[in-house]
């Protein structure tokens, strides 16, 4: 459990996105971070390591210096949720779905049905013999926007 502010992009030794081959949803490991304090997207890019129970971890805004408290559903990473006042407890019913903080790594990239199978036949192509040992691959985040941009036709 853990978010931390990736200082150097060219130590990234990981594909930050996590392709279901089941067609769910994306998983992200490389997320922005966004500040409702001050409105502004925070400079830099984090790596996000899931929760323990929710708690992902604390960061602090570099334009407004608020601390803000990240969120999540406790063992999935499709959604994030970014509060300036304090951890939610994901385990009240619809807590999380109220609050206004959440990132939605889906939206985010813009992948819908369509994108998605277009995602999935695409890591899947790429797949080798172990396809029942995992449910899902990695993927860069520069090749998930050139999909989604190709799918939804936007240049
Ligand atoms: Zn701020």
């Amino acid at each position: 459990m853990s978010i931390t502010p990736i200082t150097d992009p060219n130590q990234e030794n990981e594909p930050p996105i996590l392709v279901p081959l089941d067609g769910g949803l994306i998983d992200a490991m490389v997320i922005p971070a966004y500040c409702l304090n001050c409105e502004k997207q925070l400079s830099h890019f984090f790596h996000y390591k899931g929760s323990r129970y929710g708690q992902v971890g604390e960061i602090v805004c570099n334009h407004c210096q608020s601390i803000i408290y990240c969120t999540d559903h406790d063992n999935i990473q499709h959604f994030i949720y970014m509060s300036p006042e304090n951890y939610i407890n994901p385990f009240i019913n619809n807590t999380l779905e109220r609050t206004p903080s959440k990132i939605d790594f889906n939206s985010l990239y813009m992948v819908n049905g369509e994108v998605m199978e277009k995602l999935r036949q695409t890591v899947a192509s790429k797949s080798s013999t172990d396809h029942f040992k995992h449910q899902s691959r990695k993927m860069e985040i520069a090749e998930l926007v050139d999909v989604s941009c190709k799918q939804l036709n936007i240049k």
